[in-house]
């Protein structure tokens, strides 16, 4: 990504050529914007989405902070036309990539695209929405630095982010949601899989939230999983 420091050396050209490639650079390559409750820096070519993504960041900081993840963690939030390639990538909405400590969301207007063509979760495209695959990844990003095993399920991992999401989402949506999907909550871990996300990620996330919803469970489970105490099924 070009970053600040190119853009000042193309601020060197003539003016004419300058304000071609400052334009071309302003809605490519957006200017970082640090969200002032929580370390993230926001990447954006949309000055408008900041706030939105700074409210989501602030939510989702504070719920797991609640739930007993309360190291710092610092993360560059970069909203994008197109998501790095990974090996899921033509599926993703987003994506945290660990080794950098980045995440990668698609932009309201590409996400609301996808979502009129493929569809998810049932539920019709809205900000609230929107802002929850926000949540989804932060989290991701956020659980990340709190593991204390070096390798997890795709289910251990995912099980934070999805009940996270779930939990943050205006009580509307929320109803909305379990109201379309009304399978029952896992009932053990042996039953929260990777296979399972893997064939139907949306039952998966409502299951775990009814999971997650139970007293015995809670925070407790996260820390369960932080510390690898629970093998979930498929882990190796
Ligand atoms: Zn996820």
């Amino acid at each position: 990504m070009l970053k600040l420091r190119q853009i000042h050396l193309v601020k060197a050209a003539g003016w004419m050529f300058i304000s071609f490639l400052f334009l071309w650079n302003i809605k490519v390559f957006a200017e970082p914007y640090k969200c002032s409750n929580e370390d993230v820096t926001v990447y954006t070519e949309r000055q408008s989405e900041i706030a939105f993504a700074c409210s989501a960041i602030d939510k989702t900081y504070t719920f797991l902070r609640t739930a007993g993840l309360i190291k710092h963690v610092s993360i560059d939030l970069h909203i994008v036309s197109e998501l790095p390639k990974h090996n899921r990538s033509e599926l993703c909405l987003g994506h945290y990539k660990k080794t950098e400590k980045g995440v990668y969301i698609l932009s309201y207007n590409t996400c609301r695209c996808r979502i009129i063509e493929n569809g998810f979760w049932d539920l019709n495209f809205s900000r609230d929405l929107y802002n929850s695959f926000i949540v989804h990844e932060i989290a991701h990003a956020i659980a990340g630095a709190h593991f204390e095993v070096e390798s997890h399920s795709i289910a251990a991992e995912e099980y934070i982010p999805y009940t996270t999401q779930i939990a943050l989402m205006p009580e509307g949506l929320r109803q909305e949601l379990l109201t379309k999907i009304t399978n029952e909550g896992f009932k053990n871990e042996e039953e929260i899989t990777s296979l399972f996300h893997d064939l139907s990620p949306s039952v998966f996330a409502v299951k775990a939230y009814r999971h997650f919803r139970r007293k015995e469970n809670g925070s407790n489970f996260y820390q369960k999983i932080l510390k690898g105490k629970c093998k979930l099924n498929g882990e190796e």
